[in-house]
């Protein structure tokens, strides 16, 4: 079956909301009006609305029949620090801040499965309708967690969605395992002596420690890890020194490590600290690290992939859909959901070439409303199989 027919009817009011959105792009835990816009929508649809985990996310819920079964479906709010240079009339208001992830899609998209699944109710279950803030960057999936999200509304799963640029529309991906890398970022500072520029041997230059450290991280991917694993460390950032001729005190080198699994992610941060500890003792300096885990791996469950790709199949066909999507070393909140729950996150196709090819946290980017469709209608089927009366 395509698109659900009901859907079809519908979707173009949902494309109307998700421009409004994109108009009006606001970011980490200040989705003020967004969240006013779908607590709206939620309610008219008559479902039980709840606000204030992690300030600005929105939970609806829907239950129809007897069961006391329960999933959640999560979408994100939040818009990016980017200034928009699109000039189509939905284009940002707001200087600075665009909706350059389709996060306004992935709201869109939700609301149209709440709206079809309250209207039609062939389902017998309670789904949750999570929207969440702050998914860039911060975490607000982790906080809505940490607010209590799943002692207030109980799952046995929890899936997730997002497009995917370079995919056509009506196409769909997904991978069971690991999905997405976890992230963490790291800080370092390593302390010397400071001297004239003339006279090394009266200080401890920290830029030439700094300059090894950075050269031996690149060992620990080459030759730490198992070839067979999969990692990045990456220096972002190396702050050292204000004059030509003064060998600064200080260096401070910052960056990002990636991996799609917790032993990998203990054993570079476990190398970090060595090689920064080593080099350091052997030239005189001290150091500090800050190394913080941001986002987990994203892990989708096998049970909850081989549902979620029956109902992409059952939607755009199984020619549509590649259930062995290649895993990203991009990182996703939806990992902190999936920490305690088992679930699936999903990609959907957002169009190739100038229809929705443009990469995300591009400054040209925009979601492609012909998805909107395409992801209700997953949405819809996936409650309706896993509910199925
Ligand atoms: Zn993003
Ligand atoms: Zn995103």
């Amino acid at each position: 079956m395509p698109i659900k027919p009901e859907i079809a009817e519908i979707a173009a009011t949902f494309g109307a909301i998700r421009r409004d959105i994109h108009a009006h792009p606001e970011t980490a835990f200040e989705e003020v009006r967004t969240a006013d816009i779908v607590a709206q929508q939620l309610n008219d649809f008559g479902l039980k609305v709840h606000r204030g985990l992690a300030k600005t996310g929105v939970v609806g819920s829907l239950s129809v029949g007897t069961s006391n079964r329960a999933i959640g479906l999560r979408a994100d709010l939040d818009a990016l620090d980017i200034h928009e240079e699109n000039t189509f009339d939905h284009a940002s208001t707001i200087d600075g801040k665009m909706h350059a992830c389709g996060h306004d899609g992935h709201t869109a998209m939700l609301l149209c499965a709440a709206k079809y699944l309250a209207d039609t109710r062939r389902f017998n279950g309670t789904v949750h309708f999570i929207f969440q803030p702050a998914e860039e960057n911060v975490a607000g999936g982790r906080v809505m967690v940490e607010d209590g999200l799943f002692e207030l509304f109980p799952v046995e799963a929890v899936y997730g969605m997002h497009n995917l640029p370079g995919m056509p529309v009506g196409k769909f991906g997904v991978q069971a395992g690991p999905a997405m890398a976890s992230a963490d970022m790291f800080t370092i500072e390593i302390s010397g002596k400071g001297s004239h520029g003339a006279h090394p041997h009266q200080g401890v230059d920290p830029i030439v420690t700094g300059a090894e450290i950075v050269t031996a991280f690149q060992r620990i991917v080459s030759r730490t890890l198992n070839p067979i694993d999969t990692g990045v460390v990456s220096v972002t950032q190396f702050h050292a020194g204000r004059a030509m001729n003064v060998i600064p005190e200080t260096a401070v080198i910052k960056g990002t490590c990636r991996a799609l699994k917790r032993d990998v992610q203990d054993q570079i941060e476990a190398r970090m600290e060595q090689i920064v500890k080593g080099i350091c003792a052997a030239h005189g300096l001290t150091y500090t690290i800050e190394y913080d885990r941001r986002y987990p791996v994203l892990v989708n469950t096998p049970d909850e992939t081989t549902k979620a790709a029956n109902a992409a199949i059952a939607v755009a066909g199984a020619e549509n859909v590649n259930v062995n999507l290649p895993p990203t070393m991009g990182s996703e909140d939806f990992a902190w959901m999936l920490q305690d729950n088992p679930g699936c996150y999903i990609r959907v196709g957002n169009g190739e070439g100038e229809d929705g090819g443009c990469v995300v946290h591009n400054p040209n980017y925009d979601f492609n409303d012909q998805a909107i469709a395409w992801g209700a209608s997953y949405w819809a089927e996936l409650v309706e199989q896993e509910f199925g009366t």
